[in-house]
């Protein structure tokens, strides 16, 4: 160490080099570093963090010991309104996913095979907001993909292999992590078949795209283009095994309710059957889906066959708007309501003011993605305003204020959106 009279004998406390011997020496509380021994400290901690990360492996993946089916629902409770029968589905589906890992080295003599699931609903009914928020629970990355933008491979648009890049973007990177995660694919309607026949001619945007999809679905060892896309062929593939990745389709399936009901021999309510024929609403149909339907709609065997989980999400009606706006974590109401209490300003929204906003997203047939934008639009002048009247201290949102700042042109412009 150094001292005032014995300047000279500085030096490094790691290799004991004298301090002409480095380039820069750093001086701590009771020692000195070089520059050598830095670059080496660092290369020693990357090497010992990135064992740690080759350490969890998928299988090592664990859930807490306290974990039930009820505890994950209890979860998405706490985000999504209704849609029980498939916060129950998938509730069941990531838990014997995650029991498959964690215990697949264990047992020899029974394959559980991977429970990737469907789901199919109305679009805004919160199918994504249901895979982003199971993704939450557990913890894994989660990546967003859209259907529509693939393409077989050789032709304009992606290859499937691209959406591991976003599952690899969202954690960085990290493959053993990324081989635990959570896909979510939107819109898989859009690919099915084109027509109801093996296709003669070429459907690349279709059925090709779903042919594309069964080896990744089922596990498989995948070269991802870490850039994504195709317009950097020089890029190096990462290997990406897809074995213990859950995957979670949604789509509208538009129309799909013909297929059911020929399939039950029913009609939707309108329309006058036989005699033995029952009557059923459209929307109600949506609960006897099962995947005989989808091959009907043009979904090709093998791949609904990788999707072995089928549930069904309901239209919201008004009285689940209204619980939307007031129920989640992230409720607007809460929202809101915090965001102007740290303006010290107490916020009151009486009922039927909330009512009026549900009322307003259902007749301009925006559902709760609108919602937001229909509050926004009632809060925005306030949430300009307040923070320069100090003398406020509360403010009641009735119905008549509501009304008003939803003047013509705002309407207009959501109606548009
Ligand atoms: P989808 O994927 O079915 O088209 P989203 O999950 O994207 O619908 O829903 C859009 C938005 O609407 C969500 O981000 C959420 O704010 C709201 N939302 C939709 N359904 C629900 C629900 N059941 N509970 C709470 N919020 C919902």
């Amino acid at each position: 160490m150094a001292s005032k009279d014995n300047r000279e004998v500085i030096h490094c406390s790691f290799c004991g080099k004298d301090k002409n011997e480095t380039l820069i020496l750093i001086a701590g509380l009771e020692g000195h570093i070089c520059e050598v021994c830095v670059e080496q400290a660092e290369q020693i901690i990357n090497d010992e963090l990135d064992s740690q990360i080759e350490a969890v492996k998928p299988g090592d993946f664990s859930l807490p010991d306290e974990l039930t089916p009820l505890h994950i629902k209890e979860f998405l409770d706490t985000y999504i309104i209704g849609q029980d029968e498939a916060k129950k589905y998938l509730s069941v589906a990531v838990y014997n996913h995650y029991k498959r890992l964690r215990y697949q080295s264990d047992i020899s003599d029974v394959e559980i095979e991977k429970s990737n699931i469907l789901f199919v609903g109305q679009t805004g009914t919160g199918k994504t907001l249901m895979a982003k928020t199971i993704a939450r629970f557990l913890q894994v990355p989660f990546a967003i993909v859209d259907a529509t933008v693939f393409t077989e491979a050789g032709y304009v648009g992606e290859d499937v292999e691209s959406m591991l890049t976003r599952l690899l973007q969202a954690c960085d990177y990290d493959v053993s992590a990324a081989e635990r995660g959570i896909v979510y694919i939107d819109e898989i309607d859009k690919i099915a078949r084109k027509s109801n026949n093996p296709s003669i001619t070429r459907d690349v945007s279709g059925e090709g795209v779903q042919q594309a999809m069964l080896k990744m679905l089922e596990g498989t060892e995948v070269n991802v283009p870490p850039q994504g896309g195709r317009k950097h062929p020089e890029q190096k593939l990462v290997k990406v095994n897809t074995q213990d990745i859950l995957f979670i389709c949604g789509g509208a399936f538009d129309g799909i309710q013909k297929a059911i009901s020929r399939r039950l021999n029913t009609s939707s309510i309108g329309f006058k059957g036989a005699d033995d024929q029952v009557d059923i609403a459209d929307e109600e149909l949506l609960r006897y889906i099962i995947h005989k339907d989808l091959k009907t709609y043009g979904m090709i065997p093998e791949i609904l066959g990788r999707l072995p989980i089928l549930t069904y999400f309901n239209p919201l009606d008004k009285a689940t708007l209204v619980r939307i706006l007031q129920e989640p974590k992230n409720a607007l109401v809460k929202q809101y309501t915090k965001l102007l209490e740290m303006e010290g300003v107490e916020l009151e929204i009486p009922q039927d003011t909330i009512e009026f906003i549900a009322g307003r997203a259902i007749e301009y047939g925006l559902g709760a993605r609108g919602l937001r934008s229909i509050f926004e639009a009632i809060m925005t002048d306030l949430m300009y305003e307040l923070p320069s009247q100090k003398d406020v201290k509360s403010f009641v949102i009735t119905r008549d204020y509501a009304e008003k700042k939803l003047s013509k042109d705002k309407v207009s412009k959501l109606k548009a959106a």
